[in-house]
């Protein structure tokens, strides 16, 4: 018998399931809400003017494609430390950080979950109730338990603070505590800088193990705010993990670039532990691939191209931002009662609109508007012609 003959069907992945439902839907008027995509007024994924130039550059050149050291590209590295930290941190003066080059947000987090297994391989892991759905099967993919905080609060679309934090102080010392840096997915509800405080305290009081999860850096007010949590735990002298994605600020979703930055107490334990992230990283795909790592980089050092980036990711933020207001307003309009400022309020792509399950299924079998069963938008999908069309279908659920 064949050795496959016994191997059940795996559950299918219910956003990609969402994706071929959409793509095989004939109607004109179907919107595809449900994917983490950022899409322009047209409908389609950008290639960025700073993305296309520091490309053509680089095919100019035609560099040679050797392999990469495992860590990956220094000066790529170098780039995402000042993004996070800001150039003037002393975690960089001092060398206390390493980061190392992934295969996108994902990579960075199994890299991660990999090294913390060895490091730590008794904790439990703690997301937030509730987390992008790919935290849960990664964290336990890498052999931990994984365990929820709450987080969303329905009735008021915002956080659940005074919970996460009750929660977060009953954690046994060494558990790891998952993090959204900013632009929370799926709800779209983030912390406020006073919360952040209490968070990096009772982390501190607790001696848990933060791993800030930044998949939206720019998404939600600009590179330098939306990185406030981040930087008051490098200001904090905690040892922590931070993931960072660079797919959507850089729309460059299919060239995997990522990183994995970890910050240690001294330069001394920062090359002791890049030595053992890179055995994990040799040990799985050896080195990182070139080109997306190139590009971002060639843009991050460039002040005209880093200049032309940060208009384009605003052009981006500003967008998503009318949208939401779009969005509120038509609502309102239309006769929705419900208090529609968390549409507003809530941040990055993606809204937690409070549909049920069943009116979900309503939109898309009468509508052909997708999302995800949870209530979950993207709101980076809606655009000045399909916005009208959106709002009609919602109100009408939600009345
Ligand atoms: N983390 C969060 C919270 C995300 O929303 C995403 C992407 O949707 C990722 C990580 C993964 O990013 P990447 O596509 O770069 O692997």
């Amino acid at each position: 018998a064949s050795i496959f003959a016994a191997v059940e069907m795996a559950p299918r992945d219910p956003i990609l399931g969402l994706n071929e439902a959409f793509n095989a839907d004939t109607r004109t008027t179907k919107v595809n809400l449900g994917v983490g995509v950022y899409f322009n007024d047209n409908g389609k994924i950008p290639l960025l003017g700073a993305v296309k130039a520091a490309e053509a550059a680089r095919l100019e050149t035609q560099p040679p494609r050797g392999y990469q050291p495992i860590d990956g590209l220094a000066a790529y590295n170098k780039a995402v430390q000042a993004l996070l930290f800001g150039q003037d941190s002393p975690l960089i003066a001092n060398a206390q950080a390493v980061t190392v080059q992934a295969l996108g947000g994902t990579g960075a987090l199994k890299i991660g979950a990999d090294y913390l297994k060895q490091l730590t391989p008794a904790s439990t892991v703690y997301i937030s109730d509730p987390s992008w759905e790919n935290h849960r099967a990664l964290f336990e993919a890498a052999g931990f338990k994984v365990e929820t905080y709450p987080y969303y609060d329905a009735a008021t679309g915002g956080v659940a603070f005074g919970a996460m934090l009750a929660k977060l102080k009953t954690l046994p010392a060494g558990s790891v505590v998952v993090l959204h840096a900013c632009c929370h997915n799926p709800t779209g509800a983030d912390l406020t800088d006073a919360q952040w405080d209490e968070v990096v305290a009772a982390c501190r009081e607790k001696g848990l193990i933060p791993f800030l999860d930044m998949a939206y850096q720019g998404f939600a007010e600009g590179i330098e705010p939306d990185a406030a949590a981040v930087r008051k735990f490098a200001a904090s002298g905690l040892q922590f993990f931070v993931s960072s994605s660079f797919s959507k600020s850089f729309s460059l979703y299919g060239e995997r670039v990522g990183a994995l930055t970890l910050v240690t107490d001294s330069k001394d334990e920062a090359a002791r532990v890049l030595s053992q992230v890179k055995r994990v990283i040799r040990t799985n795909y050896s080195n990182p691939p070139t080109h997306g790592g190139a590009v971002v980089a060639a843009v991050l050092t460039s002040p005209e191209l880093r200049q032309q980036w940060e208009e384009e990711l605003a052009a981006m933020r500003t967008r998503i931002r009318e949208m939401r207001k779009g969005l509120a307003e038509r609502l309102a309009e239309r006769g929705v009662k419900r208090d529609l400022s968390f549409v507003t309020n809530q941040r990055g792509m993606f809204s937690y609109t409070g549909l049920s399950a069943a009116q979900v299924e309503t939109l898309r079998t009468e509508y052909g508007i997708y999302a995800v069963s949870t209530g979950r938008i993207c709101v980076a999908a809606l655009n000045s012609r399909n916005l009208d069309y959106v709002a009609d279908a919602l109100a009408k659920a939600m009345i």
